[in-house]
C-alpha cells in the first residue's frame, strides 16, 4: 500500500490547537505513515513530538518560515517550508528568534489599533493564549471570538478585521536568504502553497524559477488554498524546473477546518527530501 504522507502541520508551538504530542497521536489516528511538524518560525515542537511519537509513524522535523520577497512593492509575504535542518545552526536560530520577536511586536501593535477603536481585547491575554508558542493572527482571532465580535476564525480574517482593516506587516526573512540559510543548515526548502492569493497577489512563476536556481527543492502543489487548476499549474511548473512536488493538509487543529491527511505527498518526493537533507534525520519510533 502507498504510504500516507502529510508534510505540513501546526501544533501549539505556533498557531495550531493540538500540542505536539497530541498532534503525532492524531496523525497516527488519521492513518498517516509520515507526518511533518512545521510550526511557524520555531522548532520548539520537535522534542515533545519526538517523545510522544507512536509506533509505526515517522516524524519529519521541519518549520514554516515567514518570508518576504522584496522584488515588488510592497514586498510580498511568502511561506517557506524547511525540512530536516540543523536546529542549532546559529544564523538560522538567530533569524527565527528575530522573526518571532517581530511577530510579538506586530501582534501588540494590532491589539493597540483594535483598542484605539474601542475594541476590548487584551495583549497579555492573547499572549497567554499562545502559551509560549509563536504568536500569530489566529491567536488574536480567538480573542475576537471570545469578545463575541466574530463567530469564526475565517470571519476574523475577513477585510473588516485581521485580513485588512487591522492587518499590519511584520519583519520577515528575505526569501532568497531563507532558501540559502535552510540549505546551509542541511535542510530542504519547499515553497508552501505558492499559488495562494495574498490579498489579490500571487508569487510570479519567474520568482519561483529564480528561487529554484538559488536552491529551492520543491513546491507544495496540493493544498486546500489552491484550486484544481492551480494545483495542475504548480505540478507543471515543478516538472519544468526539476522541483519535487508535495501535498499536505496544513492542519491547524480547530483553528482551521482542514483534516490531517486531506492532501498528501507521494513517496518519491518524500524520499528525495530525506535523501537531500543533512541537518537531522527523519525519525521512526521504537
Ligand atoms: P500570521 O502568521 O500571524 O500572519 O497569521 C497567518 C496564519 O493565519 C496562517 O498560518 C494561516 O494558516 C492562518 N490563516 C490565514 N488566513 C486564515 C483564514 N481565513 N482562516 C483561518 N486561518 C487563517
Ligand atoms: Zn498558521
Ligand atoms: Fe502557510
Ligand atoms: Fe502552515
Amino acid at each position: 500500500m502507498t504510504p500516507r504522507i502529510d508534510l505540513h502541520t501546526h501544533s501549539t508551538a505556533s498557531d495550531g490547537t493540538l500540542g505536539p504530542g497530541e498532534l503525532v497521536h492524531a496523525a497516527a489516528g488519521a492513518g498517516l505513515d509520515v507526518v511533518a511538524i512545521t510550526d511557524h518560525d520555531t522548532t520548539a515542537g520537535w522534542e515533545p513530538a519526538l517523545r510522544a511519537l507512536p509506533p509505526g509513524l515517522r516524524l519529519v522535523r521541519g518549520a514554516e518560515l515567514s518570508c518576504r520577497w522584496y522584488g515588488e512593492q510592497p514586498p510580498l509575504p511568502l511561506h517557506l517550508l524547511a525540512y530536516l535542518f540543523d536546529p542549532d545552526h546559529p544564523e538560522l536560530v538567530a533569524e527565527l528568534a528575530r522573526v518571532r520577536a517581530a511577530r510579538a511586536e506586530r501582534g501588540e501593535r494590532i491589539v493597540a489599533l483594535l483598542r484605539a477603536d474601542g475594541i476590548d481585547v487584551s495583549w497579555p491575554e492573547i499572549l497567554a493564549g499562545a502559551s509560549g508558542g509563536t504568536v500569530g493572527r489566529p491567536h488574536i482571532a480567538q480573542a475576537l471570538i471570545r469578545a463575541g465580535l466574530v463567530a469564526t476564525t475565517t470571519e476574523a480574517f475577513g477585510p473588516d478585521w485581521l485580513g485588512e482593516r487591522y492587518r499590519l506587516p511584520k519583519e520577515d526573512i528575505d526569501v532568497f536568504a531563507a532558501v540559502r540559510l535552510v540549505r546551509a543548515a542541511g535542510g530542504v526548502p519547499v515553497f508552501a502553497h505558492p499559488r495562494a492569493t495574498r490579498r489579490g497577489r500571487i508569487a510570479p512563476d519567474t520568482l519561483i524559477a529564480e528561487l529554484a536556481a538559488a536552491g529551492l527543492a520543491g513546491l507544495e502543489a496540493d493544498h486546500e488554498d489552491h484550486s484544481p487548476a492551480e494545483r495542475a499549474h504548480v505540478h507543471g511548473l515543478a516538472a519544468e524546473l526539476g522541483l519535487l512536488v508535495t501535498g499536505s493538509s496544513d492542519f491547524h487543529g480547530s483553528h482551521k477546518t482542514v483534516r490531517l491527511g486531506a492532501f498528501t505527498t507521494g513517496p518519491e518526493a518524500y524520499e528525495r527530501i530525506v535523501a537531500s537533507s543533512s541537518g537531522v534525520t527523519e525519525v521512526a519510533s521504537g
